[in-house]
């Protein structure tokens, strides 16, 4: 789904955990929602972000139209990790928009710079109203918008 580019690794998202990101997603449309992704990047032929786990952002402080990261939502990110997921690394976050579409404003990027400065951290966007996701990577130094690759649960996993 979307434009892959070559000069980016390709993200990979289970439909499980996609399923979950967007029923979570439309839980509370009154406000943002946020969230981590879970998951791996792997130097196969060539690199790749895969997505495997989904972890709903607690502590946070929300409004309509904007979510913060406190100190309590990282560190129960990280003791989450720890005890649920040693194996996995963060790749990404997620948020919502409730109706007001999918791009990244200034305090996301602000966020993303900050925290998800790795060269395969990605960020995923949904607007739970409007129905519309989107995921964005770096590429050349830029947060850009990019598709996906959605992996079907009975195909044999990667990585
Ligand atoms: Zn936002």
């Amino acid at each position: 789904m979307g434009e892959i580019f070559q000069d980016a690794p390709p993200i990979f998202v289970h439909e499980l955990v996609l399923e979950q990101i967007l029923t979570y997603s439309e839980q509370d449309v009154s406000r943002e929602r946020g969230g981590f992704l879970l998951g791996g990047f792997h130097e196969d032929r060539r690199t790749y972000v895969e997505v495997r786990h989904f972890l709903p952002a607690h502590e946070t402080r929300s409004r309509a139209a904007s979510l913060t990261f406190t100190h309590a939502t990282w560190s129960q990110l990280n003791q989450q990790v720890e005890s649920s997921y040693p194996e996995e690394v963060v790749v990404g976050w997620h948020h919502t928009h409730p109706n007001f579409g999918v791009f990244l404003s200034a305090y996301d990027l602000f966020i993303h710079r900050n925290f998800f400065s790795e060269p395969w951290q990605i960020a995923m966007v949904v607007d739970p109203q409007r129905q519309e996701l989107g995921f964005f990577q770096w590429r050349r130094g830029e947060v850009a918008d990019c598709g996906f690759v959605c992996v079907w649960e009975d195909e044999p996993r990667t990585g």
